[in-house]
């Protein structure tokens, strides 16, 4: 039995009452925007994503939300659910989910200035920074309506077989900013004192309770820490706590930081649990179940938090994308058999903000349930997999899993291959769950392990099929001086072999070179302990202040390392990083005083350190290490030595394509491939 099999997550497992409903565990699927409501196939893939979280054993499952009305829809597709009869098509994904033993509610969003259309609106005319229409200030007529809007959203939900619904209330959407100055600048009764600004959310609550029923649940979504300047105090919070309990709310669950925060909430430079005082904060507020979510991603943090007394229950969402049975496992003993979410937003925020269906890094089939089959296979094969990075992990483990015969050679002494490099960066050992996970795959369907050996064509002549994941190795640039002494590989430096002086220039300024310049300014407590975390990012770690904020989040903070980060490229540094991370990450890099320089001619490296010329001027940068950040080549010598026998390979991953070669896609073809076998 291993160390998780044996905790307990007792409290995590218990049943709660909310409301008129007894719940069979604490933990709630936390809402998501999917964008599956608007793919070919909807419904039924709506079905599959959801029913498949049911049989994980969520206690209710709140939806991605829907907008009350046209003016609060998230953007022109975004889903609605203001007309009685389109409410009525999602009968069949509630039904599933209930027919195992789950609750489902809708959750009801308006996204005032935060829509993505053309006539948004909001209690105060004031455009957000991360939106580019204006909204237009709502009449006293606009608010009475919309009241009467989400009453008649509950009734439709309702209708439609939902068990109850989530207010949202929090991350910086109407209801929101209803709640506080920064947004709400009305002298009329919607405004001013913290009485008039809680009118909007109690008054919908308190229409909702009455139109729907003691039976229905109702679930409030409260903004526990705004995290923006003119954000509410705690006391505030409370008050309106208070005030959303009395109006007939069931469950108060909690939302950490508005869209347009400047501190990152959800992404991997969080710890874990970073938002835990402010639910409690919260908690001790009211009587109702409170919940609290952010950054909550393995069993252990979630029982810690309820078992501490910190809350009632827990929400999360990105975690049941990367494992749908999160509680299942959890309830049969099988923890360490969790897909944990590593964080990385790079396939389900990310993917909704490039207008494509959510899905998930650590596991291709969340949101496409429906393309992947789970039985065995009837004709097994004797297959090799070369390389065990991410592709030939998952390659491996998924054949084996569909009932092939599967052996996995790897050169180096243990699995995980540039994986092994990317958990250097700071918050990125989040990796090592990916590690553990596949580790745990690779023995539980009994791949054939080769560890530290070097797979030669002599080795592979047995198998039906040869799968090339060999990955890739650091493309070492044509630049004189290139082998000066004071040169590292992004490789070397990661896996800690060469450590970076006290000055260092970083060649490259990609996803690496990037994450590589932040782990040379970034203490790892900035990443592992909430205290130093907030102290970085202007938090105050009682969550107590105005916003929560007790300094400016883009404060500098100084750095042991001067580091200076360079690219060929004229365009912005990091212009490709993913939209939600790559903001935090070029904003730490700011605080912590990187300088980024593009439209540079790399000229040589000597004793002096890198010459380079700059707006047609030439330029020395003295280094005490410079940091080869520079691409990737891939790794294809076996592929080409079988190729010439005559052997049939495939090649996946870095070895196929080393551009642009991530986890995501390496997980991704390893998984299908393995399914096509
Ligand atoms: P990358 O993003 O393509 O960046 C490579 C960098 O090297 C570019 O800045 C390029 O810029 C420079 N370069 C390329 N060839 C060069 C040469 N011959 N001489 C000098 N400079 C050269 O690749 P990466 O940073 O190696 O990352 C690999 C993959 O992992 C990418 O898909 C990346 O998105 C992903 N990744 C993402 C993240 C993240 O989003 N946080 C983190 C790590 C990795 P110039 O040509 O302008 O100089
Ligand atoms: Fe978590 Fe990354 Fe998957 Fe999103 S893509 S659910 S952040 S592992």
């Amino acid at each position: 039995m291993t160390d998780m099999q044996k905790k307990s997550f007792g409290t995590m497992l218990s049943p709660i009452r909310a409301g008129q409903h007894m719940l069979r565990n604490r933990v709630i699927m936390g809402s998501m925007h999917t964008r599956l409501e608007t793919e070919p196939d909807s419904i039924a893939r709506q079905i599959a994503f959801y029913a498949e979280r049911a049989r994980g054993e969520a206690a209710i499952l709140v939806t991605g939300g829907f907008a009350p009305n046209a003016e609060g829809m998230f953007d022109p597709e975004g889903p609605r659910i203001d007309d009685p009869e389109d409410a009525r098509s999602l009968r069949p994904i509630c039904e599933a989910v209930q027919a195992e033993g789950s609750l489902i509610c809708a959750q009801l969003l308006h996204a005032g200035r935060y829509a993505k259309i053309e006539g948004c609106v909001a209690p105060s005319p004031i455009r957000a920074p991360i939106n580019r229409f204006v909204p237009r200030e709502m009449t006293d007529a606009d608010i009475r309506r919309t009241i009467e809007d989400f009453a008649k959203a509950a009734e439709n939900a309702q209708a439609a077989g939902f068990d109850g619904v989530e207010i949202m209330g929090s991350e910086g959407y109407l209801i929101n900013e209803f709640t506080v100055t920064h947004t709400n600048k009305r002298d009329d009764e919607w405004g001013g004192s913290a009485e008039n600004r809680h009118r909007f959310p109690v008054e919908i609550v308190r229409a909702v309770r009455e139109r729907c029923g003691s039976d229905f649940l109702v679930i409030y979504r409260i903004s526990a820490a705004d995290l923006v300047e003119g954000g509410a105090p705690a006391e505030e919070i409370a008050d309106l706590a208070r005030k959303i309990e009395a109006a007939g709310a069931d469950i108060l669950n909690t939302g950490i930081g508005w869209h347009e925060a400047r501190v990152p909430t959800i992404a991997y430079q969080v710890p874990r649990g970073a938002g835990r005082q402010a639910a409690a904060n919260v908690k001790a507020a009211v009587s109702i179940p409170v919940v609290a979510s952010n950054r909550i991603n393995t069993p252990e943090i979630a029982e810690d938090i309820l078992a501490s007394g910190e809350a009632d229950m827990i929400s999360m969402a990105r975690p049941f994308l990367a494992d749908p049975h999160f509680v299942k496992k959890t309830r049969e003993g099988r923890a360490d058999e969790i897909n944990t979410c590593i964080a990385c937003n790079q396939a389900c925020l990310d993917f909704i903000f490039s207008d494509r269906p959510v899905g998930c890094l650590v596991n291709p089939r969340a949101g496409r349930e429906t393309e992947f089959r789970d039985s065995p296979t009837e004709s097994p094969k004797k297959v090799a997999v070369v390389g065990g990075g991410a592709a030939g992990m998952a390659t491996a483990s998924e054949a084996a899993m569909l009932g092939h015969d599967v052996t996995l050679f790897e050169a180096q002494d243990k699995l995980g291959g540039q994986l092994n490099l990317a958990q250097a960066a700071p918050g990125k050992d989040e990796f090592n769950e990916t590690l553990r996970y596949y580790g745990g795959q690779l023995q539980k369907h009994g791949v054939k392990l080769r560890l530290g050996q070097r797979a030669g064509s002599d080795d592979l002549t047995d198998f039906d099929h040869v799968v090339i994941s060999t990955g890739v190795t650091p493309r070492i640039p044509d630049l004189p001086g290139v082998d000066h002494p004071s040169v590292a590989t992004y490789a070397e430096i990661l896996s800690g072999n060469r450590a970076a002086g006290d000055t260092v220039v970083v060649m490259g300024a990609g996803g690496i070179g990037h994450d590589v310049a932040e782990f040379l300014v970034t203490e790892p407590a900035e990443t592992h302990n909430t205290d130093a975390f907030c102290e970085t990012w202007g938090v105050d770690p009682q969550f107590t202040t105005s916003g929560a904020l007790a300094g400016d989040p883009l404060a500098p903070k100084p750095s042991r390392r001067k580091v200076v980060m360079l690219q060929r490229k004229t365009s912005k540094a990091g212009a490709g990083l993913g939209v939600s991370t790559g903001w935090i990450l070029r904003n730490a890099l700011r605080k912590h005083g990187v300088e980024a320089l593009g439209g540079v001619v790399y000229d040589r490296i000597d004793d002096a350190g890198l010459h380079i010329v700059m707006d047609g001027e030439p330029k020395i940068i003295a280094a005490d290490t410079i940091v080869l950040c520079t691409g990737q080549e891939p790794e294809r010598a076996l592929a080409e030595e079988l190729i010439a026998q005559g052997v049939t390979v495939t090649m996946i991953g870095g070895a196929k394509e080393a551009a642009e070669l991530d986890a995501l896609r390496a997980i991704d073809e390893g998984v299908r491939l393995a399914q096509s076998l």
